[in-house]
């Protein structure tokens, strides 16, 4: 059973009288689980709908659909999946104390691989997952394999009852499904020879491995960092190194990389990042990878059209991670804008020195940053580090944050969308 939330007007789940709290029973007989039959079943153009409105009576709608008529029906957050593993390096434990509820939630939902990108374990799917996945092709999935050699990614994941992903992926690939692999890089557990072991054995899936991002662990003050340290530079390069073998033979062999380094491996590594035209369509960007050069490319997009900024005082807050790109990132927008930009990379006092990226920094943070500092005109803010209610990780509100700064402050993805009235094409 479902919820809806909310009913835009003018829709036909105005017209049908859905209300808020109306559920949603079931479609042509059959139950709704979530919004992935939501949404999937309401797709015909004909269809009946069974609900129960808030006073309990249960109505039977007869729906014909005009192609493109929305139903306007929002429905209640679904209920997350929860995730089956214990890994050491997982963020929920790298949490400091008191942080909000919703941190707190380790979430390995195939649903949310498909809708947003999430990455996934596929290791709580049940054949009915299976089944469901292939009916509605969801595809592509995101999906967290770490190692292929089964023994060692139940060690990562912490969880005995792991099925082995090859065949996994061997199987829904055989119907139809696509993914996006990644490996997060836990040095001396799949490093080196795990490292080769399954990026050969992804590559061996063909077509429809899309891409594999190498991402290197992350850590936290609080994780259990008794159990798992980070990657050495050295360690950094290494991985580079097998991971520039298997994109040299996929642009070889398929004319696309396929296997990418975060760019939090090459900063480690200390190495150069590729060019922007070696990540394509930047599929794997909000895993981190490519994500400096997306960046760039949003800054050149709308250049000709940033205002004359000459004179002003400009603070760009940042992670440490991005700190040293920062002022190469920004060099065409003081050339342009005659702005003297200000780069802040800000250590994250929520979770430690060794938590780099700006997505999680603590408004309180940026207040200490910035709360004395009246020789500034603007303060530019990562947007990427509050919520969608708009509360940095450490519950600051970005508001209360802006009423306690003596400067105005901006949220912003790419500089662009603070810097351009008009904004800049998605
Ligand atoms: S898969 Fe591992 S890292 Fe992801 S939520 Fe589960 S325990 Fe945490």
């Amino acid at each position: 059973m479902i919820r809806v939330q909310a009913v835009a007007p003018g829709t036909l789940g105005a017209e049908l009288g859905l209300v808020p709290a109306t559920e949603l029973l079931a479609i042509d007989g059959r139950p709704l689980e979530d919004f992935l039959d939501w949404e999937f079943l309401t797709a015909d153009e004909q269809f009946v709908l069974r609900a129960r409105l808030p006073g309990g009576e249960e109505v039977e709608y007869d729906i014909e659909r005009p192609e493109g008529l929305p139903m306007g029906v929002t429905l209640e957050p679904p209920r997350i999946r929860r995730c089956a593993n214990h890994c050491d390096f997982c963020f929920v434990d790298g949490n400091p104390e008191g942080a909000r509820a919703a941190l707190w939630i380790r979430d390995d939902d195939y649903r949310l691989s498909f809708r947003y990108g999430n990455f996934a374990t596929l290791t709580n799917l049940k054949p009915w997952d299976i089944e469901r996945i292939v009916e509605y092709h969801l595809s592509p999935l995101y999906v967290s394999v770490h190692a292929t050699d089964p023994v060692v990614r139940r060690w990562i994941l912490r969880n005995p009852e792991a099925p082995e992903v090859v065949p996994q992926l061997r199987d829904l690939a055989g119907r139809g499904i696509d993914f996006h692999a990644q490996v997060v890089l836990v040095p001396e557990v799949n490093d080196g020879v795990q490292l080769e072991r399954t990026l050969a054995d992804l590559w061996s899936l063909g077509a429809p491995i899309l891409s594999v991002s190498v991402v290197p662990v992350a850590l936290t003050e609080f994780s259990k960092r008794h159990l798992v340290r980070e990657l050495t530079r050295e360690e950094c390069r290494a991985g580079l190194a097998t991971v520039d073998r298997y994109a040299t033979r996929a642009v070889a062999e398929r004319g696309v990389p396929w296997c990418y380094g975060a760019d939090e491996l090459y900063l480690r590594a200390g190495e150069a990042l590729p060019g922007a035209e070696w990540y394509g369509d930047f599929e794997q960007r909000e895993n981190g990878v490519g994500a400096v050069r997306y960046l760039q490319g949003r800054i050149a997009l709308a250049r000709g059209r940033y205002p004359d900024l000459a004179g002003k005082r400009i603070a760009v807050v940042t992670g440490t991670a991005m700190g040293g790109l920062m002022e190469h990132v920004l060099q065409p927008l003081t050339a342009e804008t005659g702005a003297h930009f200000e780069i802040l990379a800000l250590e994250n006092s929520l979770y430690g020195s060794s938590v780099t990226t700006a997505g999680l920094l603590p408004g309180r943070a940026i207040q200490d940053a910035l709360r004395g500092r009246r020789d500034l005109d603007l303060a530019l803010l990562p947007a990427e580090s509050v919520n969608d209610d708009l509360l940095f990780m450490d519950d600051l509100a970005a508001q209360a944050l802006a009423a306690a700064l003596p400067m105005p402050v901006r949220l912003s993805y790419d500089f662009a969308d603070a810097l351009v009235e008009e904004g800049v094409p998605a």
